[in-house]
């Protein structure tokens, strides 16, 4: 051991460490999982960087990770021949925490365990949910390609710092040594560990081993003795990439653990839909739709994507060319057989390959989604409470479904006069009136405000349904979707909209006599208010408000409306 030093962690890795120790504990067994899915990842990027360079392979190209206990030192270790770390690396991935958004993260933690153990499991724990068992953790590794005394040692209590020190290492890669607190010692029992493994592993790409000991010739009496057995490293996985199995040979519970482990989620996915596609792009896809949307999925500079496969080999994460940007909350990955194995962002960006697949994916989550809000409303309102902001991006971004997506959409209406949104376009269109042809809509910045508005009254009267509208996306999303099903949007707040053309002829006699009654008012309201406004009409819409300003058919400045509404009243 040379060139000993001792480094502090991150201020947000400490407070992960802290809030993990107390809010984790009744997930303990997921420092496993984790674990096992950071070798897997190593030996992903090394046969990725292999590609290129295949002395990186240092005459072992079988990848595998084993996991092995020792009752007499207290511990449980981890131990891959993937990709390895440098100096630098361990440094930089072991002691801070790269993705962005993390501040803000921890920012919004509450204190209160329940909520925010919840949170911690959208965020990811990683490598630091060793903790959660380990009162000391070792970590020795080389980098692949390096020479055998470049090797790093990294060893921490979990507190505010680690050490760090060059060490000689003969095998390539990173074993993990988790030394056990006390009360954890029910991890050194091997039938546990590979329970455990089983459960959360199988689907990993690489073998995961445990070694298994050999047994001594038994004598059988009158027969022919049991041969002895060699002890040896055994696969305790299946070792298969999951979506390159058939479905059928695939269970639901699998599919979850992958889900588990692609997406970084403690919780269950919603849905998934599992294609292989044959015929001009091959391709396999696998893609999720989560139950909770990531704590960043607002965020602009953090990259929503994919993992990409080319031939069975993990290209990239987060490839976002995949999907547009109004399904950012698909999780999952697309093995391609197509695209070239050195292929990259720039690559992707314009081929044919990847346009074919990308149209593909859009099509399947639509229709996964359009089946779930038919066949399981109880999960689809989940889902639109998480992602039906990010849904109405689509009408912007995707022209030739908006139809679809718009079938998708789920609103607060006067029918129900809740704010719970769960009226669709088709049930607003099935409870139109006799002669009514436009799907009336107000848009407000709160629910009560689009509730409240007198706009609402000649159709409240009328007994016509309005969406109520208060997303803050909702008036944006609105321009961007003129009409559904071969009718039009009206807001009710534009001009035109007294609802004229559904009265009898004795209503607008009525109507025409009041108009002329009130000739001269309307000619003093003009004169007193002169520029501020463009027209002083009178309107049959109202029952119980005295007056109400409007804006014009193509005006879509509301933020001036408001403006007035707040001044007017
Ligand atoms: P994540 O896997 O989401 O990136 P982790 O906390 O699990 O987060 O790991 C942090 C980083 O540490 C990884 O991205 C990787 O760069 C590095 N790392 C962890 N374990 C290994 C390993 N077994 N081999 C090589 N690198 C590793
Ligand atoms: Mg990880």
């Amino acid at each position: 051991v040379a060139h000993k030093e001792t480094h502090g962690f991150q201020t947000e890795v400490k407070q992960l460490l802290q809030l993990m120790i107390h809010s984790l504990y009744s997930n303990k067994e997921i420092f496993l999982r984790e674990l096992i899915s950071n070798a897997s990842d190593a030996a992903d990027k090394l046969r990725f960087k292999a590609l290129e360079n295949s002395a990186l392979f240092e005459n072992d190209g079988e990848v595998r990770v084993r996991v092995s206990v020792d009752k007499e030192a207290n511990t449980i270790t981890i131990s891959d021949n993937g990709i390895g770390m440098t100096r630098d690396d361990v440094i930089e991935h072991l002691g801070t925490i790269a993705k962005s958004g993390t501040k803000e993260f921890f920012g919004n933690l509450t204190g209160d365990q329940a909520k925010d153990s919840q949170l911690i499991g959208q965020f990811g724990v990683g490598f630091y949910s060793s903790f959660i068992v380990a009162d000391n953790v070792t970590v020795r590794t080389r980098a692949a390609g390096l020479s055998t005394d470049r090797g790093v040692q990294w060893q921490s209590a979990g507190e505010g710092e680690f050490s760090i020190a060059d060490i000689e290492k003969a095998e390539r890669g990173t074993d993990v040594i988790l030394h056990l607190k006390e009360e954890e010692k029910e991890f050194l029992d091997e039938w546990k560990v590979r329970s455990i493994i089983t459960r959360y592993s199988d689907h990993i790409g690489i073998p995961v081993e445990m070694y298994k000991e050999g047994t001594p010739e038994q004598e059988v009496e009158d027969g022919d003795n049991i041969p002895a057995t060699e002890g040896g490293w055994e696969a305790i996985n299946k070792g298969t990439a999951l979506w390159t199995r058939d479905k059928s040979d695939i269970s639901d519970e699998e599919y979850k653990e992958f889900y588990k482990s692609v997406a970084h989620d403690f919780d269950e996915p919603l849905k998934w839909v599992h294609n292989k596609v044959e015929g001009k792009t091959e391709y396999t896809s696998l893609l999720y739709i989560p139950k909770r949307a990531p704590f960043d999925l607002w965020n602009r500079d953090v990259k929503h994507g994919i993992k990409l496969y080319v031939q069975r080999v993990f290209i990239m994460d987060e490839a976002e060319k995949f999907l547009p940007s109004y399904l950012r909350f698909v999780k999952g990955l697309v093995d391609s057989n197509d695209l070239p194995l050195n292929v990259s962002r720039e690559i992707l960006q314009d081929n044919k390959a990847t346009q074919a697949i990308r149209n593909g994916n859009v099509k399947r989550v639509l229709q996964t989604l359009t089946r779930m809000a038919d066949n399981s409303p109880e999960d689809y309102a989940i889902f639109w409470k998480e992602f039906g902001n990010v849904l109405k991006e689509g009408p912007a971004e995707d022209f030739s479904n908006k139809e679809k997506i718009a079938k998708l959409y789920r609103f607060a209406s006067t029918h129900a006069d809740t704010a719970e949104q769960n009226v669709s376009l088709d049930d607003y269109i099935g409870r139109m009136k006799e002669g009514q042809e436009k799907i009336y809509y107000i848009t407000a910045d709160t629910f009560s405000a689009a509730k409240n508005s007198p706009h609402l009254e000649v159709f409240r009267k009328k007994g016509i349904e309005v969406l109520l509208m208060s997303e803050r996306v909702d008036e944006w999303m609105m321009s961007h979707l003129t009409e559904y099903s071969e009718k039009q949007f009206q807001h009710v707040a534009k001009a035109n909209t007294d609802l004229s053309e559904m009265d009898d002829e004795e209503t607008k006699k009525a109507h025409e006599e009041a108009e002329k009654e009130f000739q001269s008012f309307v000619e003093r309201a003009k004169a007193a208010l002169g520029d501020k406004v463009k027209e002083v009409k009178v309107t049959h819409k109202l029952t119980d408000s005295p007056a109400v300003i409007t804006t014009d058919e193509h005006d879509m400045n509301t933020q001036m409306l408001k403006l007035l509404e707040a001044a007017g009243q």
